[in-house]
């Protein structure tokens, strides 16, 4: 394993040991399903996902910023502007193209179904950051690949904006609050757990809400974002509607979503409100 690769995965490790912590000290819900059920399903298609991506696309952000640094056609490897400067605006690319992936997840069938496995979790912790189709997995890594080979975002900033990621992508579905005071001075400038959790709402009009991944700027900017009360945040049902709710940790099951028609539900309704710890 490579340097970046060893010490990405470390701060994934280290995200989850301090968020867990958050998540048994202050949990914004009780959890009903065994956590163990909940978390072997979620590592095992992260595990997938990682798998294909390493076996059809064997390279990393940063080796393809590392290839492209010195291409006349790049965009940031241009020194018009200070290094700072183009790390910045590279992150701000990258972080402006996964909520476009997003969003374009969610209003194109044919991607909507290699998504809707994210948003069949009928509960919501930080393992539901590892929840994706291993195909969504490939995607989301090609159109990131692509950005950098076509702007020539400096290494160091797709190093720091895949660690970032790492983090957010745990912190963002934690099962716990910030503190009032701090959520108050977070929002404006990153996506809290509060404020990514209506996003899996059973409602339908709120999962096209705060697609945001690091940012919600862009949310703000084209109309997705919903400024929710961390109230409301905890009073809310996860999942799909039009989802079985018994086969929300049925991994063939999920892995076969992209490519079978979805029955109509079982009558397995995600739990009320009364399950808020
Ligand atoms: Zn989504």
């Amino acid at each position: 394993m490579d340097h970046e690769g060893a010490v990405l995965w470390r701060t994934l490790g280290i995200c989850f040991a301090v968020i867990g912590v958050c998540e048994l000290a202050w949990p914004a819900y009780r959890l009903r399903k065994p956590l163990e059920r909940r978390w072997g399903v979620h590592v095992v298609l992260f595990a997938l996902g990682n798998v294909l991506v390493l076996a059809t696309v064997p390279l990393s952000g940063v080796a393809v910023a590392l290839a492209v640094e010195h291409s006349r056609f790049g965009l940031f490897n241009q020194s018009v502007l200070p290094f700072w400067m183009r790390c910045a605006a590279g992150i701000l690319v990258l972080d402006l193209a996964r909520y476009g992936t997003h969003r374009l997840m969610h209003t194109t069938p044919w991607l909507w179904r290699i998504h809707l496995l994210h948003h069949t979790d009928t509960e919501i912790d930080l393992t539901t950051g590892l929840r994706f189709h291993p195909l969504e997995a490939w995607v989301a890594g090609i159109v990131g690949l692509g950005v950098i080979a076509a702007t020539a975002i400096p290494p160091a900033g797709v190093f720091l904006f895949e660690m970032m990621v790492q983090f957010q992508a745990v912190a963002a579905h934690a099962n716990s609050s910030l503190p009032p005071r701090l959520e108050r001075i977070c929002r404006p400038f990153f996506i809290t757990p509060d404020l990514h959790r209506i996003h899996h709402s059973i409602k339908e009009a709120d999962q096209g809400r705060n697609l945001g991944v690091l940012f919600p700027w862009w949310d703000r900017w084209f109309a997705t974002y919903r400024d929710v009360t961390v109230v409301e945040s905890k009073a809310m049902n996860f999942g799909l509607a039009d989802f079985p709710a018994t086969k929300a940790l049925h991994l063939p099951y999920l892995l076969a979503t992209p490519f079978v028609k979805l029955p109509s539900p079982d009558g397995a309704v995600p739990e009320p409100v009364s399950r808020r710890a």
